[in-house]
């Protein structure tokens, strides 16, 4: 089971609920503002699993907006869901990179993109070009 660890990309603190467990594993707690309201929606965070658990309930196909818990900046991405066009939330993954999903209900889309990954691949060019340079 792979889960991720996000904080928020503007205050920089955890957005893991150690208290609120989804699928036994700490959930990823965000403000949820949908038609005035606003509640606390709580993510799952294995990957691939999209349960979630909120007070408000959000129709579907319906967007909802996102904000930090901390310190309320707005999570939205800058870029769009290519399934249905809207605005896709971003959150950063404590190991560097960013995992993004989809702000309209009910639509599965989501963007995980590690850092890590490239840098070791990087590293590993690096000593390979160093190797043949000696
Ligand atoms: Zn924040
Ligand atoms: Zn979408």
């Amino acid at each position: 089971m792979v889960t991720v660890n996000v904080k928020c990309p503007h205050c920089g603190k955890s957005l893991m609920d150690k208290k609120r467990l989804i699928d036994s594993k700490p959930s990823i707690a965000v403000k949820l503002t949908y038609a005035g309201k606003r509640a606390m929606l709580y993510l799952s965070s294995v990957y691939g699993s999209y349960k979630v658990e909120t007070e408000i309930d959000v129709p579907k196909s319906k967007i909802a907006g996102f904000r930090c818990p901390h310190c309320d900046g707005d999570l939205k991405s800058t870029r769009k869901c290519d399934i249905c066009n809207a605005q896709m939330v971003a959150f950063d993954l404590k190991e560097g990179g960013q995992v993004q999903i989809c702000s309209r209900r009910g639509c599965k889309k989501h963007i995980v993109e590690f850092e890590n990954p490239k840098t070791e691949l990087e590293a590993f060019y690096k000593s390979y070009i160093k190797a043949y340079g000696d």
